[in-house]
């Protein structure tokens, strides 16, 4: 527990692992997994052959939050518990945490409980995204009790964010500028005076930074096209000149990689590859959880397989990547739990690139067939076994 100015922020749990185990196993373990594992990560059932991922599922970050979240109920039994947002996002997993009695400050579903409303009797879980900086700062400012379960691979970006604005390095953040897990890491920017930041989403997003980089023509179409994107005050002409780029901990890892390339491509036209280092920093700041899933669903969908099952929460950033990937190979489904395997012939899914959901049919091809299954960093096994059983069920077995 950490006890700086007489608030209590605990960071590795209570020690109660051992009284959890039971109800975390009971609410996210599948025994059917583990046999599908036990077997090679492979199941043949009559003229079905299912694949299941090298890598799938449940992340050390997500475990580590979900058990935090667990050990925190059982600690304070009488008192009140808040998440500042979904713990993960898993809408089993945030059901459950509901069911155990704890709440919600922010996130899609209602919110029980208001900041402002907060006291030093109520207990605060931080997410496995972490927060912004400013609510930490109200959380701590209310005395609240203070969970915290940020991801330590997260903390990894924060840090490198905070060190670009220390040295005037304005961050280029490759994410999306509404999760939870960016808007924290770029609340780490402007902590510091003078620091900046700048999101970009995309390729193409990027290319118009580097349009800009190299041109510096075309201002007010610019901040119109990252508008929300950026620090207050935010000036191209000055905070693009000397910039450091990190990412989203669940971007797609080969885009971050392209990105970062195409930045440093184009400081390089403009200030000489002699001078570079005094204008650009880059750093790989994708998790190992998150690459060792997108190699593993390259691995598993490189081989003869029909249909890909996708199986994480909708607004899940790391699940949504696995179904870009899918997608490239054969036909492939992102669904958030079995019951959206409505039968052997519609199936409720978010296609690759898209934010709705939607139904489609025919999703099951007749005859012998393979099916590869992978799950998103916050995808319980439980829910994983649940999809397998009802694709087994559609098609007759
Ligand atoms: S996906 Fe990566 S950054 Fe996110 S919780 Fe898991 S290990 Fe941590």
């Amino acid at each position: 527990m950490d006890e700086s100015l007489g608030i209590q922020i605990y960071r590795r749990g209570f020690g109660l692992k051992g009284e959890v185990l039971e109800d975390l196993s009971q609410d996210y373990q599948s025994q059917l997994v583990e046999e599908i594992r036990a077997k090679g990560h492979r199941l043949v059932v009559g003229d079905l052959t299912l694949l299941l991922a090298k890598e799938f599922g449940f992340c050390y970050g997500v475990e580590r939050a979900v058990d935090y979240a667990y050990e925190t109920r059982k600690k304070f039994p009488e008192r009140s518990i808040c998440l500042t947002t979904e713990l993960i996002h898993n809408p089993r997993v945030n059901n459950c945490l509901r069911e155990m009695g704890i709440g919600f400050l922010n996130g899609p579903g209602p919110n029980d409980k208001r900041i402002q409303d907060l006291t030093p009797q109520d207990v605060v879980i931080i997410a496995a995204f972490g927060t912004r900086v400013e609510e930490m700062e109200t959380l701590r400012a209310k005395g609240c009790i203070l969970v915290d379960a940020t991801c330590g691979s997260v903390i990894q970006v924060w840090k490198r964010v905070e060190q670009y604005a220390q040295e005037g390095f304005t961050a280029i953040v490759h994410g999306n500028d509404r999760h939870e897990e960016t808007r924290a890491t770029v609340s780490r920017a402007t902590a510091f005076s003078g620091g900046r930041y700048l999101v970009v989403w995309d390729k193409k997003e990027s290319a118009k930074v580097c349009d800009y980089i190299r041109t510096e023509r075309g201002r007010e179409q610019f901040l119109a096209d990252f508008a929300q994107k950026y620090s207050s005050g935010f000036d191209p002409d000055r905070d693009l000149q000397r910039i450091g780029v990190a990412n989203q901990t669940t971007m797609l890892s080969s885009e971050s990689l392209e990105i970062g390339q195409m930045l440093k491509e184009a400081m390089t036209d403009r200030y000489g590859p002699e001078r570079l280092s005094e204008h650009f920093r880059n750093f790989d700041t994708i998790c190992s959880a998150t690459q060792d899933r997108q190699d593993a669903i390259h691995e598993m969908v490189k081989g003869q397989v029909d249909v890909v099952i996708i199986i994480g929460g909708f607004n899940s950033s790391n699940t949504n990547h696995l179904c870009e990937i899918a997608s490239q190979y054969t036909a492939a489904y992102h669904i958030d739990e079995a019951s959206c395997i409505l039968d052997g012939e519609r199936i409720r899914h978010k296609p690759a690139g898209r934010s709705e959901v939607i139904v489609s049919e025919g999703w099951l091809p007749k005859g012998p067939l393979t099916i590869g299954v992978t799950a998103g960093a916050s995808t319980p096994n439980r829910v994983v076994g649940d999809a397998i059983e009802r694709i087994l069920k559609a098609k007759g077995h």
